[in-house]
């Protein structure tokens, strides 16, 4: 599986997909939110300000093309690092150093390739409701619901057992100096 930025300069593969992914969730959260306004991507969004996001272990990205073109944000310096594109504006993967989890938005698997994401089937858990715009015809949690931490736990635990969180393309050898100095979004 390619992810992509909307222009095609940035590609990336997906080692695993869609064997080690958790599936589709989405993210309701004010920082999730806030961040793609700031950005000026806020089309990314559901009609509720959700976040779809369906992650990969960042041991298992590998960049093919457009690592030039990779920009890093952050809402705070203790933040999630948030990767977009300078060519085109797209937001790709939020992640953070270490962690076996590479969140990587629906639209880069989707925008050049619509049908990407069907062998997944539905969204599996929705989270932080308390954020979301009223009138969801759906179930979201308020915060993170037991369900939604069944959801993710075995990936995450399986990713911290193989390591799948190191070798991160995103961060340098240490593996917690991003690749380009992130824009802190005030
Ligand atoms: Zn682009
Ligand atoms: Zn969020």
């Amino acid at each position: 599986m390619n992810i992509t930025c909307d222009c095609g300069a940035f590609v990336a593969r997906l080692e695993s997909f869609p064997k080690h992914t958790p599936g589709r969730l989405v993210c309701y959260c004010d920082d999730c939110q806030a961040y793609v306004k700031k950005i000026k991507c806020s089309d990314v969004l559901d009609d509720y300000g959700g976040t779809e996001v369906i992650p990969a272990y960042p041991k298992e990205v590998e960049i093919v093309q457009g690592l030039d073109q990779l920009k890093c944000y952050r809402l705070s310096e203790h933040g999630t690092y948030r990767w977009a594109t300078s060519c085109c504006n797209s937001p790709i993967l939020n992640t953070r150093p270490g962690f076996p989890w590479a969140g990587i938005l629906h639209t880069a698997y989707t925008r050049r390739n619509p049908t990407a994401l069907s062998p997944l089937g539905e969204v599996k858990s929705r989270i932080y409701g308390k954020y979301a715009l009223p009138g969801a015809p759906f179930r979201i949690s308020n915060t993170i619901g037991f369900r939604d931490m069944l959801v993710v736990m075995p990936f995450i635990l399986k990713g911290k057992i193989l390591g799948m969180g190191k070798e991160s393309p995103f961060f340098g050898p240490d593996n917690s100096t991003p690749l380009c100095v992130p824009e802190l979004l005030p």
